[in-house]
């Protein structure tokens, strides 16, 4: 039986590790709250009380973090994983961070960089899309892994390839809703019935995934996360600095990632990212 340490249990961690249970793997969690750690317990994993006791036993760790500061201070940090898991442990990184950081990180221990779309509704279903980067044999050994909390699951590279897939994703999603939003304000000002203008633009050419899921919340001015605002920021500052580093030019992701960082800076950063419909409103004087 494989043994998996698991560290960050949150929207998305929490729900991938109980999946991972259900799958008949050996979890053990850590949290820095206590409180989410009990959850997995209750899902019939294992708690730990810090990273060491998560991953001493473990023959894969996975961590589902924040940001790529987290990430390297949990992996690469004094009583992190490296300094504790058994040598020739598989590192997944399922966080979204910067692609140099997982290259970095890949460079130090046996790691494979695994960001996922799909949201808390793919998690909770176990059905994320998993962009993987990293080498193909590591790939392998962790498929098993991967297909319990994945739906669709690709290995597009070497390390950090999963994160530039990853930046390509966030572009999309936020181009996306900031199209949606758009749209949405538009219609309510010309007094158009939403449900019916989402349910015929479904079926055509427009179309999305952002329309099937967020658009009614959105309508609604509903914005319990989901995907918060302060982690669609961060994600945005990865693209443009990935695109910047390529030489290649964004025009409508860098205005969007200026609609991001407006929303965050006025305190929006725990809002669920369809809140852009509120600054789309604002800026309409409408709000
Ligand atoms: P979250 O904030 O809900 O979860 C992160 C968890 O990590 C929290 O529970 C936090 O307490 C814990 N944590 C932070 N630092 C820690 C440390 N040093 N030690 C132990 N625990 C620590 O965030 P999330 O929404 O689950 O997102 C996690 C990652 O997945 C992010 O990189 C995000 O961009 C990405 N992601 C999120 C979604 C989504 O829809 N929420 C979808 C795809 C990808």
């Amino acid at each position: 039986m494989t043994k998996i340490g698991f560290i960050g249990l949150g929207i998305m961690g929490g729900p991938m590790a109980a999946n991972l249970v259900k799958a008949g793997f050996e979890v053990t969690g850590y949290n820095r709250s206590r409180a989410k750690v009990d959850r997995l317990v209750d899902a019939g994993g294992e708690g730990a009380a810090s990273v060491a006791g998560a991953v001493r036993d473990a023959d894969v760790v996975i961590t589902m973090l924040p940001d790529s500061p987290d990430v390297q201070a949990v992996v690469l940090g004094e009583d992190g994983v490296l300094a504790n898991a058994k040598p020739g442990a598989l590192l997944i990184d399922c966080s979204t961070i910067r692609p140099d950081v997982s290259r970095a990180i890949a460079g130090r221990m046996r790691a494979l960089d695994a960001p996922v779309s799909g949201g808390e509704q793919g998690a909770i279903d176990g059905n994320l899309s998993i962009m993987v980067g990293g080498a193909a044999e590591d790939f392998e050994a962790a498929k098993d892994i991967l297909d319990a909390v994945g739906g669709t699951v690709v290995h597009v590279g070497a390390a950090g390839a999963g994160q530039t897939v990853k930046a390509a994703n966030q572009l999309i999603v936020a181009g996306t809703i900031e199209l949606v939003a758009e749209s949405l304000v538009f219609l309510e000002a010309h007094g158009v019935d939403t449900d019916a203008a989402i349910k015929v633009l479904s079926g055509g050419l427009a179309g999305n995934r952002i329309l099937d899921r967020k658009a009614a919340a959105m309508v609604q001015r509903e914005f319990t996360p989901g995907f918060r605002v302060e982690l669609h920021h961060k994600d945005l500052g990865i693209v443009q600095a990935a695109a910047r580093e390529a030489g290649v030019v964004i025009p409508l992701g860098a205005a969007v990632a200026q609609l991001m960082a407006s929303l965050n800076a006025q305190g929006h950063g725990a809002l669920d990212h369809g809140a852009l419909i509120e600054l789309v409103a604002q800026l309409s004087g409408r709000e």
